[in-house]
């Protein structure tokens, strides 16, 4: 477990590249939840022009155009500290791109396919149209019980291999969606992948500011401290967005949480 006096690094990878869609919200979230339970914390910056650190507590990472994203996969797999990470257990939450490349391949809008960083059981293909909306979810993952919020905006569809879970069952929005030619599932769709310390998912928002419970999910890990034990943090704000997300004027009718 973390000590209160030594500092959390919370690794933001490839901010350079990866955050066209606000994702790099996701690290000062987890910083700003630290510090209010009497944790330092810093965020560490991990570029394209950056070996990627072994030694950070929990990482980022977050959506962005398909060309980063190809780079950004290439600079993962080459510089293999992402890799030591995970398999130490390290939590890694990984955005719409940023779950898109970390699987086996990926296939971008011109048709080319790229290899992925290979830590996650999926692959990628564009859907039949790009999905742009609010994605809500419930959560499949035996430790979150509050429905998941966010919005997409990706043209990938992801189909999960044996070894990686769902994150959640879509309400409103596509999620993982379906390769275009293949039918939707009847059951719906789901969102995200879970893979050992590795949380995935298509939804912005950014997720962790809409998502508390999953935020301190991903920091009880990192503090290897038992989920929960975190205690919870009254933000009246957060309830408020929540609360407008699901039942908001936005979507009246539909969003029946
Ligand atoms: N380029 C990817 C897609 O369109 C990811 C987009 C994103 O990160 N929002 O599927």
């Amino acid at each position: 477990m973390a000590k209160r006096e030594s500092v959390v690094r919370i690794g933001a990878l490839l901010p350079d590249i990866m955050s066209t869609y606000g994702d790099d919200g996701n690290a000062l979230v987890l910083r700003k939840r630290l510090e209010w339970r009497g944790y330092q914390a810093e965020i560490v910056p991990i570029t394209l022009q950056d070996a990627v650190p072994e030694s950070c507590d929990i990482y980022t990472l977050g959506g962005g155009e398909d060309v980063a994203q190809i780079l950004g996969a290439e600079h993962l797999r080459q510089s293999r500290g992402i890799f030591r990470a995970v398999e130490a257990g390290r939590p890694l939450l990984a955005v719409c791109a940023g779950l898109q490349m970390l699987g086996e391949w990926f296939q971008v809008a011109d048709g080319s396919r790229a290899e992925g960083v290979g830590l996650l059981d999926i692959t990628t293909q564009p859907q039949s149209e790009r999905s742009i909306g609010e994605l809500t979810a419930t959560p499949l993952h035996p430790q979150l019980q509050q429905k998941l919020t966010g919005f997409e905006n990706h043209m990938g569809a992801t189909v999960l291999g044996g070894d990686a879970q769902p994150l959640g069952r879509v309400h409103i929005g596509v999620g993982n969606s379906v390769p275009a030619g293949v039918e939707p599932p009847a059951e719906g769709f789901v969102d995200g992948v879970v893979q050992g310390s590795i949380i995935a998912t298509y939804m912005h928002g950014p997720v962790l500011a809409r998502n508390p419970e999953l935020a301190d999910y991903l920091l009880a890990q990192a503090l290897r401290v038992e989920p929960g034990s975190l205690g919870v943090l009254d933000l009246p704000v957060v309830d408020k967005l929540r609360e407008e997300r699901f039942y908001g004027a936005l979507h009246p009718p539909r969003l029946d949480p």
